[in-house]
């Protein structure tokens, strides 16, 4: 990701469910707002129409979590990479976040853009 560009952010003060997480993401469950459990690897399994299994493998933890895969869960690290277009320019760039640390990205203005004195350069 260029630092130079600027990315306008929500605040991502929402519960996940449980078929976003994704390994190397960390939450908590509701109930245990403390204990803070890593994931290392995902998988789902599809029951019936209306219910789908995420079944999680949890650091420190031998067995597989089976969970509904709407379950609600807080997001402690999501890390994420995010493609928008430039509001100016509509370059498309990869923003990378931690999505409950950064917000969720919802526009970006480029590294092109020098926010000041001098024209955008444009590429030939
Ligand atoms: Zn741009």
């Amino acid at each position: 990701m260029d630092n130079s560009a600027v990315v306008v952010t929500v605040d991502f003060n929402r519960p996940a469910h449980a078929h976003e997480l994704r390994p190397g993401d960390m939450f908590a469950f509701p109930d245990a707002p403390n204990t803070l459990l890593t994931v290392l690897g995902t998988d789902t399994t599809t029951i019936s129409a209306e219910l789908t299994l995420a079944s999680l493998t949890i650091a420190g933890c031998d067995r597989r979590l089976n969970i509904p895969g709407t379950t609600h869960v807080w997001p402690a690290r999501m890390v994420r990479t995010v493609t928008l277009k430039c509001l100016l320019c509509d370059e498309a760039d990869d923003i990378e976040v931690n999505l409950p640390m950064d917000g969720k990205p919802v526009t970006v203005v480029c590294a092109n853009h020098d926010h000041g004195s001098t024209e955008p350069t444009t590429a030939a």
